[in-house]
């Protein structure tokens, strides 16, 4: 069987930040070529990903409405059904390898302070991985909800606009002020998927997305294996990567799954696949979104 190896650096992320995701595929593909497996392969590339402070998981995550507070949720899953995932997780570098980590527990998600504490206890060190670029998106973000914004978070900023915003808060007392993913097929035909983000651009304190969640960032399965990026709480609506991953047991090829995936979501949201299946692979999104692709 070829082998397949699909990166993306999220939904709207540019098509310039590509080389970003080719640089993961390759680090996938070596670690297939001296023997490593799709799990193994998977985590090689998202680390990459989650290093490169152009994207928004890892090194580079977005900050919460606070300006201070980065909380990054990551997960991945086998074909042979294994799971882990962290949610909220605060100041580690690469929180794929610490749901890598959950997925050898009994338990698939841990959360917040147990999820950094568990990565503190497996020598996960401390590690900020806050950027200049991710505070100055914030700033953008912040004067979008004043009125004074360039408009590029128009569509994001819509939702909050319409409430008191300010009454929800719960940062205590701190004062106001692209997600990566990876999907790979081993020529002995094992699936991983992987999803790591810094979260949307508007979040509260605790605000858990897609990415974390078996069935809406991630699946995999015997059929093959599928990622998702865009606006987590659509995606979690859909239950979007398990329903693609039901139309690749049915038969449906691979390209024609991520299109129909693609098509449940209204022009406005943002979303991104990554599918694989036993005979064939995609990647598709309604916006521009950097990726890569590798078959062997
Ligand atoms: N799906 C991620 C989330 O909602 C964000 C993204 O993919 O860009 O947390």
């Amino acid at each position: 069987m070829k082998y397949a190896i699909l990166t993306h650096g999220g939904a709207a992320s540019p098509h310039a930040h590509s080389d970003g995701c080719v640089k993961a595929a390759e680090s996938a593909r070596s670690v297939l070529e001296r023997g490593g497996d799709a799990l193994e392969a998977a985590l090689a590339a998202t680390v990459i990903l989650e290093d490169d402070p152009r994207f928004n998981a890892g090194t580079g995550s977005n900050l919460r409405f606070d300006g201070r507070t980065i909380e990054m949720d990551a997960s991945v899953m086998t074909s042979d059904a294994r799971f882990g995932a962290v949610s909220c997780i605060q100041r580690v570098k690469n929180p794929i390898l610490v749901a890598a980590k959950v997925m050898e527990t009994p338990h698939l998600l841990l959360v917040g302070d147990g999820a950094t504490q568990f990565a503190r206890a497996h020598r996960f060190p401390d590690y900020d991985p806050l950027t200049e670029k991710a505070q100055g998106k914030h700033a953008r973000a912040m004067a979008e909800l004043r009125g004074q914004g360039d408009g590029d978070y128009a569509a994001d900023a819509a939702p909050w606009l319409t409430i008191d915003w300010k009454s929800l808060w719960n940062f205590g007392e701190a004062p106001f002020q692209d997600t990566v993913g990876a999907v790979v097929r081993d020529s002995q035909g094992r699936f991983a998927a992987t999803a790591s983000t810094g979260g949307t651009v508007y979040m509260l304190k605790g605000r858990v997305g897609d990415s974390p969640l078996m069935g809406c960032g991630v699946y995999a399965g015997p059929a093959g294996a599928v990622a998702a990026t865009g606006v987590g709480e659509e995606i979690v609506r859909r239950f979007l990567s398990k329903t693609v991953y039901d139309w690749l047991e049915e038969g449906i090829p691979a390209a024609r799954a991520a299109q129909r995936g693609i098509a449940k979501f209204p022009e406005i949201v943002d979303v991104g696949l990554l599918v694989a299946s036993r005979d064939g692979q995609a990647i598709a999104s309604n916006r521009n979104m950097a990726s890569a692709l590798l078959v062997g």
